[in-house]
Order: structure tokens, then sequence, then C-alpha cells
């Protein structure tokens, strides 16, 4: 029996008339058996969408191999579904309609269709709603309903992307747990998933099998077996140990890949995406580190556990930390440097100014906005400019994305005033000789 899917040397560029092409995925290898749950794990931007929407059939990489069953894979394949972060439903059609929806397209009418709906909705926990529109439930209903319109076409393979992502703690924690018991059971009429997500207990809680993510390239960077019995315990000190030796792998300090460098935007720093972390959460997470018991070096597990954060909303804010030099990130500890001592010493006053000193010289995309206001005689420039420019490196949501993070820096740090609704840069109430 060939094994389910397999993806050889894939590579997905995207072509930019304006610079070198973007690589998104390079030399990716992939390989999925029956019976088995595998986890992508990988940090936002790194191509795991990407990878996911290849093996859905919905995108034509820009070369390698995607083969179904041991048969090439053009366009979607049939005993593949997928579940989405966003959840995807029509608002106006009733959930009991949104779940037939799969099976229409199927050419499946009549009573097989709403039997088949009716037997997916019971199943993923959701009997009584039928007739309910998306709009009266909760986000955790909703991503079941989204589970049940997947599921319903019963297909082999299952693909989700950060599934569980946009809901509340609580809730992803039900729908993770249910979703294994089911799996365990035997009751899902699917035979592997393949699951993207950037949450690490998310994945060692779940996956048998971990492929972890490089980025600039993507590629599968390693690979880890997760054998611990279901139901898994999160406390469990072997457990924990796997989540803190992922940590380790995802915060190794990598040497710049040559494709990162290819172009000279790249080489200035312009590709990398960038989160809209808030700045009181960075100061926040500095005192703390300083302070006992960490003394300016913390385990990051520890420490989330201890913020009683998410690692995965506690990661991000590291980054950032270690992007700024405030902070290194190294084998899943985050340990102060002394300009990130010095912030927390600082009074408010100085520490805008350090956090403005930071940003020019570490994030290119503010500095360069900040001389180009310095050098303009009105201190005026559309962000529309800027956005293009990122949208050379990045998909238009990631240049979202990196653009609020810029403007909420840049007002924090005083270097420079945005009006959304001229959509512009400028130095106005600026001190521009601060
Ligand atoms: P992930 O799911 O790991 O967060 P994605 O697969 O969404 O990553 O994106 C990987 C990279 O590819 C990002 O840098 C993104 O900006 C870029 N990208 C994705 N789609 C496009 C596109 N259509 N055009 C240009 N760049 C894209
Ligand atoms: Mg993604």
């Amino acid at each position: 029996m060939p094994p389910l899917l397999e993806v050889h040397n894939c590579r997905q560029a995207y072509h930019k008339d304006s610079s070198a092409d973007l690589v998104v995925l390079d030399d990716v290898e992939l390989t999925l058996q029956e019976g088995e749950i595998v986890g992508l794990l990988g940090r936002s931007g790194s191509g795991k969408s990407t990878l996911l929407r290849i093996v859905a059939g919905l995108l034509q990489p820009t070369s390698g191999e995607v083969l179904w069953r041991g048969q090439p894979l053009h366009g979607p394949a049939a005993g593949v579904a997928m579940v989405f972060q966003s959840f995807a439903l029509f608002p106006w059609l009733t959930v009991e309609e949104n779940v037939e929806l799969g099976l229409e397209a199927l050419g499946i009418g009549g009573k097989e269709r709403a039997d088949r709906a009716e037997a997916a909705i019971d199943l993923i926990g959701l009997g009584g709603f039928e007739s309910a529109y998306p709009k009266e439930l909760s986000g955790g209903m909703r991503q079941r309903v989204g589970l049940a319109r997947a599921l319903v076409v019963q297909p082999e393979l299952l693909l989700m992307d950060e599934p569980f992502s946009a809901l509340d703690v609580l809730t992803a924690e039900t729908l993770r747990t249910d979703l294994i018991d089911l799996w365990s059971e035997k009751k899902l009429p699917i035979k592997s998933i393949l699951m993207v997500t950037h949450n690490i207990e998310e994945a060692v809680l779940m996956c048998d099998r971990i492929l972890v993510f490089s980025s600039n390239p993507g590629r599968v960077a390693s690979e880890i077996q997760v054998n611990f019995p279901h139901p898994r315990d999160r406390h469990d000190p072997a457990f924990r140990q796997m989540v803190d030796d992922i940590y380790a792998l995802m915060t190794r300090r990598t040497p710049t890949p040559p494709a990162a460098i290819a172009s000279p935007a790249a080489a200035a720093g312009f590709a990398t995406p960038l989160h809209p972390v808030n700045t009181n959460l960075l100061a926040g997470l500095l005192e703390t580190i300083v302070a006992a018991p960490y003394a300016g070096k913390a385990d990051l597990p520890a420490l989330a556990d201890d913020l009683q954060m998410e690692l995965d909303e506690l990661f991000p804010l590291g980054e950032v930390l270690h992007l700024l030099q405030f902070a290194v990130l190294e084998e899943g500890d985050i340990r102060l440097l002394d300009t990130g001592r010095a912030f927390v010493d600082a009074d408010t006053d100085t520490r805008k100014h350090q956090f403005a000193a930071a940003l020019r010289a570490h994030v290119p995309l503010i500095a360069a906005i900040r001389r180009t206001l310095d050098e303009r005689w009105n201190h005026r420039a559309p962000a529309l400019r800027f956005r293009d420019e990122l949208e050379d490196h990045m998909s238009p949501d990631y240049a979202d994305e990196t653009l609020r993070a810029v403007i909420s820096w840049g007002r924090y740090a005083e270097l420079f005033s945005y009006d959304e609704e001229s959509d512009q840069f400028s130095l106005d109430d600026i001190d521009a000789t601060a």
C-alpha cells in the first residue's frame, strides 16, 4: 500500500516584479501514513498554510511532486477535507444547511444528505442545534460546525489549519480532547489528520508525529515522534520535557539562510513580518524577568505558566524583545541584555527614548519611515507606499499586520504619528529633535 500522501522536493515561490522571487517553501518532504495524526509546527509566516493548500490540491506548487495514494495530484482530491481557523461558515445558512453544503457539491441529495448531515452533527456534539444560525452559536460551537462540515463528506484525510487558535483557552481544550476521544474510539470516518499549528503544547497533546518547520524558506527541519498514549496529561514530566525540547529546537539560533539575503530589501530587513504586540506587555515582561525568581533569565514554558499565559501568547513577545535586542531567546530560555535591564530601571520618558532608539536601530522599516518623514518638506508620507513595499515580500495579510505593529510601536516611542483617515504618517505632535 502506498502512503496516503507524499510530498517530494516541493518548492513554492512567488514571483515579484520589483525584486527577487519570494521563496516560501523549499525542498519540502512529507509523507502521511494511514492511522496517524501529524502536526506541522512552525512560526507564523513559515509557509504552513501554503503547504496545506498544496496538500489539499488547492495550489499547484512551483515545482515538486504531490502524490495521493501513489498518484500525482492535480486539483482538489476527493478524499481530502479542510477545517479553517476562521470557521468559514455561511451566516445565512443554518447549522444543518452549512453541513450539507459539502454533500451538495458531491451531488448527494434528498434523504441521504439530510441523514448524513444529522449524523455528523450528532457525532460532533451539536445535536439539537440543527436549525440554529452561526450568529446564535459560540465560537467553539461554530468550529464544531466547521468540523462536521468537513467530516460529513467522509474524507480519508482531514486537514486543519490552526483550527483552535481563534477560540478561548477552555473552549479550545474541550474541542481538542473531544476530537482526540472520537479519534481514539475510531468514531471518525477518516484515516489521517494533518494539522497546522504554532502551538507546541497543542502539537504534543494531539499528534503522533510532529514536523517542525523552519522559516525563510519553510522546510521540515526536524521530526519528532510522540508516543504517549491518549488521553495525554499536560503535567506529566515527560510531556513537559518534550515541550521544552521542542522550544529549544525552535529558538535555536540559526545562521541567516542565503534565501533571506538574496534581495537587498530582504537584507535591509523589510522582509520580516512583525506582530503588533502591546508595548505595555513588553515592559511588563521585562520587569518580570528582571525580578525574582528569574533574576534576568527565564525558561519560557515556566514563565508562561507563572504568568498564566499560553506559550503561544508569550512567544511573540519574546521574539520582539529579541528583535529589539532587549533580550535573547536561546535554547528555550529568554535572557535579558543590558539594554533590557536599563529599560526596566528607567522612568517613563527615558523608556520611550530607549524604545525609540531600539526601533530605529533594529527595525529597518521604522528607520525608513522616520527618515522619509524627516526628509520631506511637509513631514508627511502615505502609508500606502510602505504597504506596497512590504507586499513585495509578504502576503497582504502579513503586510497589514506588520504595518499595524509599526504604527503602534512608532506611536508609543513618539517617532511618528499616523492618521487613519488619510492613511498617512507624519511628524505632527512629534518633537522632531528627540
Ligand atoms: P504560515 O501559515 O506559516 O503563517 P503562510 O503559508 O501563510 O505561512 O505564508 C508564508 C509566506 O508566504 C509569508 O511570508 C506570506 O507573506 C507569503 N505568502 C503567502 N501567500 C502569498 C501570496 N499569494 N503572495 C505573496 N506572498 C505570499
Ligand atoms: Mg497560516
